[in-house]
């Protein structure tokens, strides 16, 4: 079994902690994503679970075998792992059939038992007719399907992947995220995928795991770091929320700008400061002043108004000078300068921890 387990591990390059005490488990066959800003620590954390990088403390775990710590570490080579690096640095003058075969060629397995596996592989990466190829009369797509293929072919317990789709463009892009789940799901081996592209990780994981500046902020599926943010940085870095900000009343309300905000989510400490995140197109902009329940309301300024086709972009100012943006159907035109009352779901706002 492959599961891969990071305890306290941490690297330093002088002052700085790259990965600096990231404790995560990753079970056998499922693919996690390590999601993050760029310099969050993503490449570090995968070199070190390769084996190209040392931890200055902690460990890894690989099945129940301790692969790194600071004492000792087992060499890439031995570790029954592929990687696939952002460039995926195929040999020219190779063909496609033999960069494939070239793990194995290594390892000297018999000649038929090769060609079976290569026929194998090109065929489930869609490749077989591009077999007498060489990279450089393939597209950037069947060029990154080659390196899956690369990797894969060798049989590895677990796979690593950097990036492994921003050298492809948008659209290509899109349609290799599927290909690599579906390819996850054909093999079922032990994958880690950095990317910094909330789609990607949304689309290829069955575990998210949120990274900032060398720390885990946020590990779970990506339902729950979508619906529940824990933290203003995971707020922010998926799905661009709104984060207002106010004083507790009690365990579930917040006063911002005058008005009591109820909100859901983890209990508030009344008097203390807190915040909220909601997202752009939760919030609802309402044209005439409510009549009743002032709940969950807040005036506020348009200050711009964006038509973008298929929806509107609007910022707007609440009275204690904060901005919040709100995305709304294109139908909804209202003109910078308005005012304009805001309903926020209570459902919705949901609670960041301090
Ligand atoms: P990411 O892949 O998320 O963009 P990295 O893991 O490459 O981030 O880098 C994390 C931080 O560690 C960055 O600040 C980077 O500059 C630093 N770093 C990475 N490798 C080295 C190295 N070999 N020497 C010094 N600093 C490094
Ligand atoms: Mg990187």
């Amino acid at each position: 079994m492959a599961s891969v387990e990071l305890r306290n591990l941490t690297k330093r390059y002088d002052k700085l902690a790259a990965v600096d005490d990231v404790s995560l488990r990753i079970e056998h066959g499922s693919l996690v994503c390590l999601l993050g800003p760029s310099g969050c620590g993503k490449t570090t954390t995968l070199r070190l679970i390769a084996g190209f990088v040392e931890p200055t403390a902690g460990e890894i775990v690989v099945g129940d075998r301790v692969v790194s710590s600071p004492a000792r570490t087992v060499p890439p080579e031995a570790r029954k792992m592929s990687m696939i690096f952002q460039s995926y640095a195929l040999w020219p003058h190779m063909t496609i059939a033999e960069n494939v075969a070239y793990g194995l060629t290594l390892r000297r397995l018999p000649r038929e038992e090769i060609a079976k596996k290569v026929s194998g592989i090109l065929a489930t990466t869609r490749l077989a007719d591009l077999a007498a190829r060489y990279p450089g009369e393939l597209s950037g797509g069947q060029q990154q399907r080659v390196a899956l293929a690369r990797a894969l072919i060798v049989e590895p317990e677990t796979l690593l992947l950097d990036e492994p789709l921003s050298n492809l463009d948008a659209n290509l892009r899109e349609e290799m995220r599927f290909e690599v789940r579906r390819l996850h799901d054909e093999y079922r081996y032990t994958t880690v995928y950095v990317t910094h592209d909330q789609s990607e990780a949304m689309t290829t994981a069955d575990l998210i795991a949120v990274m900032n500046a060398g720390k885990i902020e946020q590990f779970g599926p990506p339902e729950e770091i979508y619906a529940r943010p824990r933290s203003e940085f995971v707020a922010r870095f998926i799905g661009s929320s709104n984060i207002v900000r106010g004083k507790a009343l009690d365990s579930a309300h917040i006063m911002v700008a005058g008005v009591a905000v109820s909100c859901t989510g983890a209990a508030l400490l009344a008097g203390c400061d807190a915040a909220i995140s909601i997202r752009q197109h939760e919030i609802c902009i309402e044209r005439a002043e409510p009549a009743g329940d002032r709940h969950n309301v807040l005036p506020a300024i348009v200050a711009r108004n964006v038509f973008l086709g298929h929806s509107r972009d609007y910022m707007v100012e609440i009275a204690d000078g904060a901005q919040l943006r709100i995305v709304t159907s294109p139908e909804e035109n209202i003109a910078p300068g308005a005012k304009v009352w805001l309903r926020l779901p209570a459902e919705r706002c949901r609670v960041l921890e301090c």
